[in-house]
């Protein structure tokens, strides 16, 4: 699983930190960035700053996103790697989350 902010909507209160501080960072400019292997990705803009979510954070980080008040964090699930989460959200949330099957595809 992999996460993303989208900055520009990000209102900078911080709920993600709350839910899950190694996977997300608020940094100098009072906006959340995502945090990968301790370094933030702050590249914003796009899916190009997305961090890989190790499975210990999944549950924190799908919390995370269900609460976002700027409804900013996305998320997307490896659909054959990631075969045991459980992302059965509400609707608000879904379509913040991309399911991938590259397998499936090919
Ligand atoms: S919870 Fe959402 S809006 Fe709030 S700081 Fe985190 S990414 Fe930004």
């Amino acid at each position: 699983m992999r996460v993303w902010i989208d900055q520009d909507l990000c209102t900078g209160d911080g709920l993600c930190v709350d839910h899950c501080h190694d996977v997300f960072t608020l940094l100098e400019d009072g906006i959340a960035y995502v945090v990968e292997d301790g370094e933030a990705q702050n590249d914003p803009g796009g899916s190009g700053s997305l961090a890989a979510v190790a499975p210990k954070h999944v549950e924190s980080v799908i919390k995370a996103a269900e609460v976002c008040p700027g409804e900013c964090i996305f998320i997307e699930i490896d659909a054959p790697v990631d075969a045991d989460i459980d992302y059965d959200v509400d609707v608000r949330m879904a379509g913040r989350i991309d399911v991938r099957d590259d397998e499936a595809a090919a």
